[in-house]
């Protein structure tokens, strides 16, 4: 009975606390070992033209500006090399809350594939980091041997070269990082004028290097389990149609050893022959014979090594596999049904929005005010003139030449200064008379609008007030 209870116990262990987390509360380091399989190799892949998008992004530029900038603190934002103004704020965060339901929405149906297959932590550890303790201290069990072993001089050697390396790749990550949020042109003064002048940027390299260096070489899977709010949120975005990496408990219980020859249909076993690969690969060190857990990062490892096995044992693959746990329970295989084909059409609808609205934005802005102070003038008889002064952004890669034209009345539009050419990303200013018949101006002040165009092509509409004289 005592030891019914403590199996018991053991089993369902897992839900009191992380499988890195020991009774006491300190961690249980995970020596993942080596996957390998059809999805490690897709992974590896899609990690591998990740990483390279993300080294080679800083120095790529379009029509002049960078591909990506994310410089929040100073509000200088540019995706695709399209810059974003403060004046396009609003664009900005329509785009991101459309970004966050398309998440939102993509997970509940989905899962996490983002975490597995293209989340910088996940692609950096498994790419980088656990690639380079793979070449110099060995696949998993050899990591375990060398810990335990006492500090020898190889051992001090093999561990000084491996977080010498990862620091390397650290502080690299980190001037990456500091390369987006700042640019490359202000990374290059950074490093090559006096130090001095650059405290703050100096700071911000060593402390990213620092933060990368803690978590690759010791945070680790903590960062996904703990840290991630992405990865907390699971718990509430998850349902029980998510597709998300599952175990088939229903074909594979009881777990059992497997004998050479032997019918487990007729012996009564499942499919799971209890050999623990899949348990043994897993990056975050959970078993997921015991169901979807927060730690699961959805990296396939296991449904890679569980196949081999299968394959290994003369059974059919998909023991461990991509399914929903209602699919998993009713006992069906993985297929695109009403709900996902419904959440995918809402997310290319989300795509498209935010596509179109960074596509439509206008390439300069208008600002037409009256000049202040001022009424109206008579410049001449029969005719009154108001004076204006406009504000352009020119949100652009070159300079434009602007005209303005009367759209409401017929007039004449006198720029004082002559014609009005604002250049690549900035502001001009400048100020024009607008002479209207006085038969026109049948009131004390009348809506009048006004056309901006450049290179004849109309790119704003405004309405502003024309005063003239008090009417009998
Ligand atoms: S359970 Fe499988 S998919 Fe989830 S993190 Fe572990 S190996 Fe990856
Ligand atoms: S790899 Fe497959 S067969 Fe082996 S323990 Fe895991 S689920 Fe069972």
């Amino acid at each position: 009975m005592v030891q019914f209870k403590k199996e018991e116990k053991e089993k369902t262990d897992f839900r009191d606390r992380l499988a890195t987390i020991d009774e006491k509360g300190s961690r249980i380091w995970v020596y993942a070992k080596k996957p390998k399989g059809p999805l490690t190799f897709w992974r590896n892949i899609v990690g591998f033209a990740l990483l390279i998008f993300f080294f080679a992004a800083p120095f790529i530029r379009i029509q002049g500006e960078p591909m990506l900038l994310l410089n929040f603190i100073e509000r200088e934002i540019v995706l695709l090399g399209v810059r974003f103004w403060p004046q396009d704020f609003h664009l900005f965060f329509l785009a991101m809350i459309s970004l966050m339901v398309f998440i939102i929405l993509f997970t509940v149906t989905y899962g996490r594939i983002w975490c597995g297959w293209a989340c910088p932590q996940t692609v950096f550890m498994e790419l980088i980091f656990r690639r380079i303790e793979y070449w110099i201290e060995g696949d998993a069990y050899h990591q375990k041997q060398l810990d335990k072993q006492p500090w020898t001089a190889g051992k001090v050697f093999r561990k000084g070269l491996k977080h010498a390396i990862f620091f390397l790749f650290a502080f690299i990550a980190g001037n990456y990082f500091l390369m987006y949020i700042i640019g490359l042109e202000a990374w290059i003064g950074l490093v090559s004028d006096d130090p001095l002048k650059h405290l703050a940027g100096l700071g911000g390299m060593v402390a990213f290097s620092a933060v990368f260096y803690f978590i690759f070489a010791w945070f680790r899977e903590q960062v996904c389990s703990i840290v991630c709010p992405y990865g907390r949120l699971q718990g509430v975005l998850l349902d029980r149609n998510s597709i998300v990496i599952s175990y088939d408990y229903k074909r594979g219980e009881p777990r059992a050893t497997f004998f050479k020859g032997e019918d487990r249909t007729k012996a009564g076993k499942g499919s799971c022959i209890n050999c623990t690969q899949c348990v043994q690969v897993c990056p975050t060190g959970i078993d997921i014979r015991n169901g979807t857990q927060l730690e699961c990062i959805n990296c396939a490892c296991c449904i890679d090594a569980c196949n081999s096995m299968m394959d290994a044992t003369g059974q059919p693959r998909g023991l461990i596999r991509y399914a929903s746990e209602k699919m998993i329970s009713e006992g069906k295989k993985m297929k695109f049904n009403a709900r996902i084909i419904a959440y995918s059409a809402v997310l290319i609808i989300l795509l498209g929005v935010i596509t179109f609205s960074l596509a439509s934005r206008n390439s300069i802005e208008a600002t037409i005010l009256r000049a202040p102070g001022m009424l109206f003038q008579e410049p001449e008889p029969g005719k009154i003139s108001n004076l204006y002064n406009i504000k352009l952004l020119n949100k652009t890669n070159e300079d434009l030449p602007v005209e303005i034209k009367l759209l409401s009345h017929s007039g004449t539009i006198n720029i004082i200064g002559g014609d009005i050419l604002v250049k690549q990303q900035s502001v001009g200013e400048s100020v024009f008379f607008t002479i209207l018949e006085k038969k026109d101006v049948n009131s004390d002040k009348i809506p009048v609008r006004f056309g901006v165009y450049s290179q004849g092509k109309l790119i704003e509409e405004l309405t502003v007030s024309f005063v003239g004289p008090n009417m009998p």
